[in-house]
């Protein structure tokens, strides 16, 4: 029943899309290496499809199987990719200095101490899983160039990004990809602005942590599940959404999305970001019980918004519970939706919520029409905003994470040496 309503969802954005002018945009392109980690073992549902060796090469193998994206299209080292586009380098040490201390990172290039190496949770470390946080964050910097240059969608097939701190990792999340992309893309004056919208169904309080008091990075962190990060501040704007006062079904979905709609158009267009970084977290589905259809149109609205506001988007997997075949549907809806967005609205596109049915929406010469959510809610939106951080605070909370990224310093050839030693014998970096 799911797959005959993405269909209908599908035909009718093709309907729409027929009297569209056919500006052709970039099609969307994506990364993946056979070395993210993964490769732990353990059964595939559950929490361990995430620790397991199961969800990322499900997720790209279902891309394939469905022709979701075209060979040429997909950056990997995958074999099984006939024609397939050259995969990204592991990240670069300095980016992740710039992000992490060297006293974490040390302990990730060489297990030691172990404790720290295995803060996110995983239950093993070894060699090849800290070369694969590496190319994971590595394909998720490529993906963001590629995006704000081509100005398209892009997707790197990794996660486990959000909660990881400055000096530890934390719910399975290892190095903090999205914000060493956001600093390398502003180091390197390729963006000013990035904005980072996170809609996992738990609160991004790594990325909260490490962008706090840092103007140029916005974070963005609808969710359901409070993990400690900080208070609101200037950039970073938290909305903890009360899933369980509806219940739920289609009132639950439309209450989720009339707050996603009603916090993201807004807030970008107050900061302005050259780039938008998307956590696309399923975890809503497990966790909160938003429906699959509901996510589905949820990853529609937010790419069709993006791109109305002439905002390129990488977008990266992230939480998700559920049985591997849940998970892979799931995800590859996002897949889908950025394709069928990519091809149905074109630049110049402006977005009107009318009464609908939850879960439809349609692209017609350039007006894209999505329900009006609040409307079919009848009530007001429960959703929690904590109190701002005052200026002082947020000094405060800057200066004890200088101290730390300063205590934890490492002298350069230490560091450079067991960064390098992950890669003797290879061909990079
Ligand atoms: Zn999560």
């Amino acid at each position: 029943m799911m797959t005959n309503l993405l269909r209908l969802l599908t035909f009718i954005i093709l309907l729409g899309s027929m009297g569209a002018p056919g500006m052709a945009q970039p099609k969307q392109e994506v990364w993946y290496h056979t070395g993210y980690p993964g490769g732990v073992g353990g059964p595939g549902s559950g929490m361990s499809a995430l620790t397991g060796p199961t969800k990322m090469p499900a997720i790209f193998e279902a891309i394939l199987r469905n022709r979701l994206v075209e060979p040429g299209q997909i950056h990997t080292d995958s074999l099984s990719v006939t024609g397939r586009a050259s995969f990204a380098p592991p990240i670069d040490l300095e980016s992740l200095r710039a992000v992490h201390t060297d006293r974490y990172l040390k302990a990730l290039f060489t297990g030691e101490p172990r404790s720290l190496a295995m803060s996110q949770g995983l239950p093993t470390w070894n060699e090849k899983i800290a070369e694969g946080w590496l190319l994971n964050v590595g394909g998720l910097y490529a993906a963001s160039e590629t995006a704000l240059y081509k100005r398209t969608i892009t997707a790197n097939l990794g996660h486990g990004y959000h909660h990881a701190a400055v000096n530890r990792g934390m719910g399975f999340c290892t190095i903090n990809g999205l914000v060493v992309a956001a600093k390398k893309l502003i180091r390197q004056e390729k963006a000013k602005r990035v904005m980072i919208i996170d809609l996992d169904h738990h609160e991004g309080n790594g990325t909260a942590e490490s962008i706090l008091g840092e103007p140029r990075i916005w974070n963005v962190s609808i969710y359901g599940s409070y993990m400690g990060g900080p208070l609101s501040a200037e950039n970073n704007h938290v909305f903890h959404v009360r899933h369980d006062a509806l219940e739920r079904g289609r009132k639950r979905d439309a209450h989720y999305l009339a707050i996603v709609s009603d916090v993201l158009p807004r807030l970008i267009r107050l900061q302005d970001p050259d780039l938008i970084l998307y956590q696309a977290g399923m975890d809503p589905f497990d966790g909160a019980g938003i429906s699959r259809n509901a996510l589905a149109i949820r990853d529609a609205y937010v790419f069709s918004l993006c791109l109305s506001l002439d905002k390129p988007v990488t977008w990266v997997l992230a939480g998700g519970y559920a049985d591997l075949n849940t998970l892979v549907e799931l995800h590859t809806d996002t897949v889908r939706m950025a394709n069928e967005v990519l091809r149905s609205v074109p630049p110049g596109s402006r977005i009107v919520h009318q009464r609908a049915s939850a879960y439809e929406w349609v692209s017609r010469e350039r007006v894209i029409t999505f329900p009006s959510w609040k409307l079919l809610v009848e009530g007001k939106l429960e959703v929690h905003i904590p109190e701002r951080m005052s200026g002082w605070a947020v000094q405060e909370f800057m200066s004890e994470r200088e101290r730390v990224l300063r205590e934890e310093r490492l002298p350069d050839d230490e560091i450079q040496s067991v960064y390098r030693r992950l890669f003797v014998g290879k061909s990079s970096p």
